[in-house]
């Protein structure tokens, strides 16, 4: 379609950027970041500044963040394959993100339906997707929630929702998810999707929302059963 073609034009767009300047960007960041690790740690800096450099600090992890996601973009991962246990998966990530959870007031439940379907599959990858739906999840929930995740099995594929009750998506916005650096937040990158639905459709599944304004949003990940 259309949409796809211009997707893929401004994909292949970023390719060529992202591969030689994320590259370049990444060596002088490291040495700013070092650099500013030994002043945070001088003697001869003034407490006061000390606030200063924690938000330097942040800067500069959210400019790796977003050079990072751009590399893994720009470079087509190979996907090392295995029998991947979801359930296992999914537990994981829970646990990862558990603690923060609790900070914002947000409570995960994990509905299995008894089942532990597996799926060949680069479990890393597979786990990058379920953190970045889960982070989205979480921040549409500034003031807590209920995040509940489902693993079931339907026509030979295995589905994963993701069901949050936070503040829902308008129609018109529903569709540029996914778009190279789309994002609605102040400090978004507007990649994470994007590179979910990559690491999906590499796994010959499909990523799916639905959502109600007000109400809450379901992500679904769709991904074909192993044998
Ligand atoms: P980022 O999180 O950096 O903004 P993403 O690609 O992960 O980038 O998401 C793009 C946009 O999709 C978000 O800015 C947000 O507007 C919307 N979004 C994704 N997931 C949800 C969700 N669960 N609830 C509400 N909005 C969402
Ligand atoms: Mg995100």
């Amino acid at each position: 379609s259309q949409e796809h073609l211009r997707n893929s034009e401004k994909l292949s767009v970023i390719g060529q950027l992202a591969a030689g300047v994320a590259h370049e960007i990444r060596n002088p960041l490291t040495t700013l970041k070092g650099f500013l690790q030994i002043l945070s740690k001088s003697e001869t800096t003034a407490k006061k500044d000390q606030e200063y450099f924690e938000i330097m600090k942040d800067e500069l992890t959210r400019i790796e963040s977003i050079v990072s996601e751009m590399l893994v973009l720009a470079k087509p991962q190979a996907l090392s394959v295995q029998s991947v246990d979801l359930k296992e998966t999914l537990e994981h990530v829970i646990k990862l993100l558990s603690a923060q959870a609790n900070m914002q007031n947000i409570e995960i439940t994990f509905f299995d339906n008894q089942l532990t379907p597996t799926v060949m599959g680069d479990e890393n990858q597979l786990k990058q997707v379920f953190l970045n739906v889960v982070k989205n999840a979480f921040e549409a929930m500034p003031q807590g929630g209920i995040l509940c995740i489902g693993l079931g099995l339907h026509q030979g594929h295995v589905q994963i929702d993701f069901i949050d009750t936070g503040v829902g998506i308008p129609e018109d916005i529903v569709q540029k998810i996914g778009e190279p650096f789309f994002t609605t937040k102040s400090k978004g990158t507007g990649l994470g999707f994007l590179l979910s639905k990559r690491i999906i459709t590499n796994h010959n599944g499909s990523m799916h929302i639905q959502s109600t304004v007000g109400k809450g949003t379901m992500v679904s990940v769709h991904l074909p059963v192993s044998e």
